[in-house]
């Protein structure tokens, strides 16, 4: 768990306290219409997370409702993807589709009640009918069916009376709502398609919004924890849940930000279309951000919930580098797994003065590594070396092997060259070199100097083996589809070579091939006659350099010896912010890295900042709500001053306002440039602690449920929270929470 508690672990933690609930009950509800990408390791690492820190039980939730695109296959590769992560999700996994005769019974309850109709105007009518966002829509005619008529066809519909298309049914809420999912939603629609689960039976399948609520009341789900674009559907999952006046606790919902990681696609949609389009191997494909993919490239579920972990949880969209997930797969291996030698493209080197052989005792491990382990290495007249570790006329900076150069074989002996053959084509076929007998790695006492030291193989000793070295799949920052595949994205090198132990002795599934990259022997494809490598990441950040440095296809990149994976993601300029935020300002790493990456971001948040010392709300409220405004609009035009936030933020730190009422403020600023003191003031949106105004509104609640009350003393503590959420209604939102939350206990007990 991160140090610093986010928003979602405070809520629960506040939803604890304030015994709202005794236990919570999270769930991840996907869709089984693909496999899971990393964006879904993130919200399996929040639910089952959640659940896990706080003792409680999180629900796998195949959210199947939509019957063409799902499959079984899928079901079993999302259960995959939760076990392989490492969680549990106990006794059994739920299906919406479970729910579909209750689903149905609570919308007949909504016909009755008048709060749902079967409406027959066509989806492009529906469509006019909803009006913009500017105006108001019209309730189409059918809406003045009476109740039997409404029950009626709704059954009919049910039973398979009606073509797909011909009638939906309707919530019947308010059409000229401001948020527009509140103007009359779909609640179901008819499909006569089959289920792989519900098989023919029903030809009336509910949507997103109607089923989703309840399947999470059903399973007595506490937190509805869902990514920002369902942001606006909330309030018809509340509307739901209310107007069936479903006994508490009642989850809610709250809302975090989706992953994005630049050079990815994340969509199923596309993943599905590479899948389809042969593009790559399956939905495994090493290449895939599927967990799948990820599994089988070689990541470890470690790295992935670390990088989890590191990116946070903020409600402010915001893309996260690639790189940084490399890193977390490159830190978490570092120290793991052995090291060893492999040769991808071998050059022959003959050592001229090697009479016999010996076997070299060589530590898995670097030095400053606790772990222990060793191999031994055969060391021979012959043996090879990597065609790039040796140049005849190296540029400057060339620290390896060079006609006049002399180079330490890893682990073994200092050998320099003495003379270089080539064939008829001028390629450089053999190399013929001494060694140096006193330069024994560990027992060097030859006083020779080296630059660096290359890795080797024993000629007769290798083992061959099939190396796939894998890239980026997408070669634009922000990809949209097929047509930025990167071309290079995989490569595949038959007569690669590698040290015996590794074959042999199979110390581990991943290796470190020292000075290439970490590597996952495949879990499909390797066999004992074709031992497949899967690289699974460099050593360092290749892609950080190729972008400033013009690649030289003539000569090789010069590699430093033992670079350790540093990543380099940001700006000098921006990383120095990002520092100051973390370190002095201790800001959250997404919110820091979402300020520190945008220059207009950070200067508008230092400015705020100079007006008022509250580095964490200030930094809260630029990152998610100017930030958004400022996706729309240039900065020259917002209609606010980073005074105007502070000043903002300053009535939330006092408690004069709550953060609730601090979003409309910010709005209502937002469109008209006021001051947000002045709005408060003016529209009397001051929060309101004073006992003597809320006692009364408690009061008020007490004997407005005098079942409830009666409840709560046999016991039910959890429906505290129902009274809660009732007061702080009773006053907009304005009252204190935790000043409201006091005084109802105090009252009810
Ligand atoms: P996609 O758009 O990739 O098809 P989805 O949101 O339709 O994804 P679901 O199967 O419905 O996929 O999602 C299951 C859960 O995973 C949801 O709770 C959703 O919020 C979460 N999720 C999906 N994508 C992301 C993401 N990129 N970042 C965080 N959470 C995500
Ligand atoms: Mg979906």
């Amino acid at each position: 768990m991160s140090e610093s508690k986010d928003f979602l672990r405070s809520i629960v933690e506040e939803d604890l306290r304030s015994a709202k609930y005794t236990e919570i009950v999270t769930r991840f509800p996907p869709e089984p219409n693909g496999f899971p990408h990393i964006g879904h390791a993130k919200s399996i690492a929040i639910n089952f997370g959640i659940a896990r820190d706080y003792s409680g039980h999180c629900n796998l939730r195949m959210d199947d409702t939509n019957p063409t695109k799902e499959d079984t296959q899928y079901v079993e590769a999302l259960k995959d993807a939760v076990k392989w992560l490492g969680f549990d999700w106990g006794e059994k996994v739920y299906f919406t589709s479970d729910y579909f005769p209750r689903l149905y019974d609570y919308a007949v309850e909504l016909i009755k009640m008048g709060k749902a109709y079967v409406d027959s105007l066509s989806e492009e009518e529906i469509r006019q009918y909803r009006g913009t966002v500017t105006e108001p829509g019209r309730r189409s005619e059918y809406a003045n069916r009476s109740v039997e008529e409404n029950l009626d066809l709704f059954e009919k519909m049910k039973n398979g009376e009606f073509q797909d298309a011909e009638h939906v049914l309707r919530a019947k809420i308010d059409m000229g709502a401001a948020n527009m999912k509140m103007r009359d939603p779909l609640l179901y629609r008819i499909r006569h398609v089959h289920h792989f689960r519900a098989g023919d039976k029903w030809s009336i399948y509910p949507m997103y919004d109607f089923a989703h609520c309840l399947s999470d009341y059903i399973e007595g789900v506490t937190h509805s924890i869902c990514t920002l674009e369902f942001e606006n559907n909330r309030d018809i999952y509340d509307w739901v849940i209310e107007t069936l006046g479903l006994k508490p606790p009642r989850p809610y919902q709250h809302e975090f930000a989706r992953l994005g990681i630049n050079y990815t696609v994340m969509s199923k949609r596309k993943l599905l279309e590479l899948v389809e389009g042969g593009y790559v191997s399956g939905w495994d494909d090493p290449r895939m951000p599927t967990i799948a993919g990820y599994k089988r490239r070689g990541y470890t579920p470690e790295s992935i919930l670390n990088f989890c972990d590191q990116i946070g949880i903020a409600k402010a969209n915001s893309m996260v580098d690639v790189s940084q997930l490399e890193f977390c797969i490159r830190d978490d291996l570092n120290t793991k797994v052995p090291r060893v030698m492999c040769v991808m493209d071998p050059l022959k080197v003959t050592i001229e003065n090697y009479k016999g052989s010996e076997e070299i005792d060589a530590s898995y491990y670097p030095h400053d590594v606790p772990k222990e382990g060793s191999r031994k290495l055969p060391f021979a007249k012959e043996i090879y070396i990597e065609r790039e570790d040796f140049m005849e006329n190296p540029p400057k900076g060339y620290y390896r092997l060079t006609p006049d150069q002399p180079v330490r074989l890893k682990h073994a002996y200092i050998i320099t060259c003495k003379e270089v053959i080539k064939d008829a084509d001028g390629r450089i076929s053999e190399i013929k070199a001494v060694y140096h007998p006193d330069s024994k790695s560990g027992s060097d006492t030859s006083g020779i100097k080296v630059k660096s030291a290359i890795q080797w193989v024993s000629a007769a000793e290798a083992k061959r083996v099939e190396v796939r070295l894998y890239d980026r799949l997408f070669l634009a920052e922000i990809p949209e589809g097929i047509e930025d595949l990167n071309p290079d994205s995989l490569k595949i090198i038959k007569n690669a070579l590698v040290e015996p132990a590794v074959v042999n002795e199979k110390a581990d599934e991943r290796f470190q091939f020292e000075r290439e990259g970490y590597f996952y022997a495949d879990p499909i494809d390797y066999t004992d006659e074709n031992p497949v490598f899967n690289k699974i990441v460099a050593l360092k950040d290749s892609w950080a350099k190729k972008t400033k440095v013009p690649q030289n296809t003539e000569k090789p990149q010069v590699k430093k010896e033992y670079v350790e994976g540093e990543v380099a993601p940001m700006s000098e300029d921006e990383q120095v912010l990002f520092d100051r935020y973390t370190k002095e300002l201790k800001l959250n790493s997404e919110v820091a890295n979402t300020l520190a990456r945008d220059k207009r971001l950070s200067h508008f948040y230092d400015e705020a900042l100079s007006t008022l010392n509250s580095p964490t709300s200030i930094a809260n409220i630029v990152a998610n709500e100017v930030a958004r405004e400022l996706k729309e609009k240039e900065a020259d035009t917002l209609k606010f001053s980073p005074k105007q936030i502070a000043e903002l933020v300053k009535m939330i730190d006092e408690g004069t306002i709550s953060n609730k009422i601090a979003k409309q403020v910010f709005e209502q600023m937002a469109q008209s440039g006021e001051n947000p003191v002045q709005i408060v003031q003016e529209k009397g949106l001051v929060q309101i602690s004073d006992p003597a105004i809320i006692l009364p509104i408690i009061d008020e609640i007490i004997t407005k449920n005098p079942e409830n009350v009666a409840k709560f003393k046999a016991g039910n503590t959890k429906l505290l929270g129902f009274f809660v959420g009732q007061v702080l209604k009773g006053t907009g939102g304005k009252a204190n929470p935790t000043v409201v939350n006091t005084l109802v206990a105090e009252k009810l007990n």
